[in-house]
């Protein structure tokens, strides 16, 4: 029997349930138990995110739970469901999706949803095994915690748990779970699925809940005539707007930017092949699977905005008028510039308070920019040594990066000239918590994955320390802050996961 079934085998975790999704009704999900996994063990565990769920950091060392969070075991309070959703992947109308593989526990009172991803097959898994990797788990594990970190909206993450059990995917590999957390999972790609099949009063079921959970000033809004569902689209916009803008000044790359892995609520949702750059490319491709570049870096933004539109077709039955939903859109070509220009000059040092020459700001930013990438440099490392040395007024640990450092040394003498209105100890001191010392770099996730799959899990517990405070300097760390190693380049990171 499965003891997830079985309720005489439920865990009392103390924390409330309320369950808020599950009341919408069966047209929005698939009530459905997670499949055990055999012989569970901890891979990671984020103490803080245990803390901020309200619950006992002691519960991490323990095999109840453990058992529960690998699906062997139910949690009391919770009811467990798959949610369906659609989407378009990759530029095209997608039909059914849906949660082939996570699993919705529930609630918390705390507001935060709890879902196990590789939690087993459900009626979305199509012809997929429901299963996730230890590989792709740990990606996802440490990016959340570190998105976290440098303070990106982002889906949480409490723990993995691995088992033995093989998976296949190119090569054998083995199964784990991943336990996420969001205020919210619902996706673009869940609004594309009514609107697409005409289920218009499922549709409106839907956004109402998320306007009175999560938006509610659209309703007080008389922007747009007084018309909420514009007023949600328009507050998505912005949301994704800022989001995207986070993205491109940290050199963050998703990777799979589908309208079914866009968060309603403006999260980085679904870490699959992303990547932080290394050296600096602005067409750089993360994605393997990505032939044709569509989510290369500096395509993001244009993405984002395509996403949004779909999001506004799929609102349009609500909306009614199109003059609307294109007013409630619009925001985004001045917002993103707007938000990716302070990001980039509190990088520099600049505080908003004194912009006394946006062009001129802009074209120092679009010029360190061009240099960056026509040497090739360390996008992070530039960033962070950029800011070590406004606080020690030189430049030669930046300049020696460079191939060309006298086109650098032209560049850096505008720079001084910008920041002379500035005291050097303010500039450097707003960089210092601007550019993180540590991001989690493609080949530190490799070197924990490949510890781990050999079951030391202790890579995975360092390098969480250091990306759940990445603006700290770690000394006992700098490893973790180091240039990639050339294999670094060769790491090729698929859809598969
Ligand atoms: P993703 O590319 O991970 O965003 O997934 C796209 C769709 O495929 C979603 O509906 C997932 O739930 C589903 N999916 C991905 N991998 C699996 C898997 N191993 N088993 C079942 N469904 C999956
Ligand atoms: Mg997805």
């Amino acid at each position: 029997m499965n003891r997830c079934t079985d309720p005489l085998h439920q865990l009392d975790l103390g924390l409330t349930w309320r369950n808020s999704f599950s009341q919408l009704g069966e047209d929005f999900y698939t009530p459905v138990s997670p499949q055990p996994l055999p012989a569970p063990y901890w891979v990671g565990s984020s103490r803080a995110m245990a803390r901020e769920l309200g619950l006992e950091a002691s519960w991490l060392d323990s095999k109840d739970l453990l058992e529960a969070l690998s699906g062997n075991c139910a949690i009391a309070g919770t009811r467990p469901l798959a949610s369906v959703y659609s989407g378009h992947q990759f530029g095209v109308w997608a039909g059914q999706l849906g949660d082939g593989r996570a699993i919705l526990l529930g609630e918390t009172t705390a507001g935060l949803e709890l879902q196990l991803k590789g939690a087993g097959l459900t009626p979305y898994s199509r012809m997929a095994d429901g299963r996730a990797v230890l590989r792709s788990s740990i990606r996802e594990f440490l990016c959340s915690e570190a998105m976290h970190g440098l303070q990106v909206p982002s889906t949480r993450a409490l723990c993995v748990t691995g088992s033995d059990a093989p998976i296949y995917r190119e090569t054998m590999e083995t199964a784990a779970v991943l336990t996420r957390l969001a205020p919210s999972f619902v996706r673009f790609g869940h609004f594309e699925h009514f609107s697409y099949r005409g289920q218009l009063d499922q549709l409106k079921v839907l956004a109402d809940y998320v306007i009175d959970r999560f938006y509610p000033q659209c309703r007080a809004s008389d922007k747009f005539s007084g018309n909420a569902y514009a007023a949600l689209l328009e507050a998505v916009n912005e949301r994704t707007a800022q989001l995207v803008a986070q993205w491109q000044a940290l050199g963050f790359c998703h990777g799979v930017m589908n309208t079914d892995n866009m968060s309603i609520l403006g999260l980085t949702i679904d870490y699959g092949p992303f990547q932080f750059l290394d050296a600096y490319r602005s067409d750089h491709i993360c994605n393997h699977s990505d032939t044709q570049g569509r989510y290369a870096f500096n395509q993001q933004p244009n993405i984002a905005y395509w996403n949004l539109f779909c999001l506004g077709q799929a609102l349009l039955p609500l909306i009614v008028e199109p003059e609307l939903a294109l007013a409630a859109l619009e925001p985004f070509k001045a917002l993103f510039p707007r938000e990716f220009e302070r990001r980039m000059r509190a990088k520099l040092g600049l505080s908003d308070s004194d912009v006394q020459d946006p062009a001129g700001d802009r074209m120092l930013i679009q010029d360190i920019l061009q240099l960056l990438a026509r040497d090739g440099v360390d996008y992070s490392i530039f960033w962070r040594r950029l800011s070590h040395c406004v606080a020690d007024a030189t430049s030669e640990p930046v300049r020696d990066l460079f191939l060309d450092r006298s086109a650098f040394v032209a560049w850096w003498l505008r720079y001084e000239k910008r920041l002379s209105s500035s005291s050097p100890t303010q500039a450097s001191g707003l960089m210092l918590k601007t550019n993180p010392k540590f991001v989690l770099r493609n080949h530190l996730a490799e070197q924990a994955i490949q510890s781990a799959k050999m079951k030391d899990f202790s890579l995975v517990d360092k390098l969480l320390t250091v990306l759940e405070s990445p603006f700290e300097e770690h000394p006992a760390y700098a490893q973790f802050a180091a240039f990639p190693p050339d294999w670094a380049h060769s790491i090729q990171i698929s859809c598969s996961s």
